[in-house]
């Protein structure tokens, strides 16, 4: 029995924009790191991406690390979510480094690599505006002396994120002030820094056009991994493609029906007021997946005449009006999916993994 709704995951495609990706760091001394939370650190999506030639893997989550470990995955693991205090021990036995920006989690990381007998390897954040974590970089001298003096950590070298909360883009000036930093605290303190990150999938752009400084030398990868999507201009990412995951949903009402609602309006399921274009009557379908499952806006129909008009809970609402394919009830319509979407189906129980390994 097949079983719908589902998620495709296309590994020869992956592969392919891994492959492109890779060569892409390669070309200006750039390791690229690949971010696996957006497929809860599905271990064939994490396979094939090491396959491929990423250097490392890195999830938010613990869970997720372990759940690629136990699949027999030997890999670099990093936390990129910075660690819950409560969770250090944890942190320091599944992970071999993790992201951070307190101290008081990073002495509370410190006294649990000792309790195991491991050194931790730490990488500080630094926030240059785009207001997520970091230490500001008026602190930054007095966190690596502090941590210089933790026995059983290994400070690896300094991290930046953006384009995350602050919308804050990457540019040759906030780089430059990342490796100003770096560099200061390496006079400072008489070390070498191994690994200056320089971010997430929105600073791909910047490295393509060559304008990275020299000394960024690692980049953690998710989106453009997954989904060939430029985060910066929200176009495709060149010799990429989107179509790595394909969603697959199950038609379970096809009826014409106006496009405006009959009668006083109040809110929607969600308690927003529904806003409506009248566009007269309309063939439309509704889908046995719903806002648990995905994000609506997020759906891509591959046939481009179909329209997403939104949804519910466990409802999607597709407009077929101007479809390309004729359907009924029972058909199946599918989707390339956006970040948002990525991460809803992945992470819902009620969407089954399908993965392809052939081409
Ligand atoms: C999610 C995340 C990444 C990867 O971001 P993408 O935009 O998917 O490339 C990198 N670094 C940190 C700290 C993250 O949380």
């Amino acid at each position: 029995m097949v079983k719908y709704p589902r998620l495709e995951i296309h590994l020869d495609r992956l592969s392919e924009n891994a492959k492109e990706i890779v060569a892409l760091g390669q070309q200006y001394g750039v390791e690229i790191w690949a971010v696996t939370k957006v497929t809860c650190g599905h271990p064939e999506v994490a396979k094939t991406l090491l396959g491929a030639g990423v250097k490392a893997l890195g999830d938010s989550r613990i869970e997720n690390i372990c759940r690629m470990r136990e699949a027999g995955l030997e890999a670099y693991y990093t936390l990129v979510r910075i660690p819950m205090k409560s969770d250090v021990e944890n942190v320091v036995r599944y992970a071999d480094c993790s992201l951070n920006s307190d101290l008081t989690v990073l002495q509370a990381l410190n006294e649990a690599a000792e309790r195991v007998q491991r050194t931790h390897d730490v990488i500080l954040m630094v926030d240059l505006g785009d207001l997520r974590e970091g230490f500001w970089p008026t602190e930054l001298p007095g966190a690596v002396e502090q941590v210089l003096q933790m026995k059983n950590l290994h400070l690896k070298g300094l991290g930046v994120n953006l384009t995350c909360w602050g919308g804050v883009l990457p540019t040759e000036e906030n780089m430059g002030k990342l490796i100003e930093l770096a560099e200061s605290i390496e006079s400072q303190f008489g070390i070498q820094l191994e690994i200056i990150s320089g971010g997430n999938s929105s600073s791909l752009p910047l490295l393509r056009e060559g304008k990275m400084p020299d000394r960024v030398n690692q980049l953690r990868i998710g989106e453009v991994l997954m989904l060939g999507n430029d985060t910066v201009t929200h176009t495709p990412f060149p010799n990429t493609r989107p179509d790595a995951f394909v969603l697959q949903a199950e038609i379970i009402e096809l009826r014409e029906k106006p496009s405006h609602p009959i009668g006083t309006t109040g809110l929607d399921a969600f308690g927003k007021p529904p806003v409506f274009t009248d566009k007269g009557k309309r063939i439309r379908a509704i889908l046995g997946i719903g806002k648990q499952d995905v994000a609506a806006d997020g759906l891509r129909p591959l046939d481009t005449g179909i329209e997403v008009v939104g949804g519910s809970s466990d409802h999607i609402i597709l407009d077929l009006t101007e479809a390309e394919g004729t359907y009924q009830v029972g058909d199946i319509v599918c989707f390339t999916v956006g970040y948002e979407c990525l991460l809803k189906s992945m992470t819902s129980p009620y969407v089954e993994k399908i993965v392809v390994s052939q081409k």
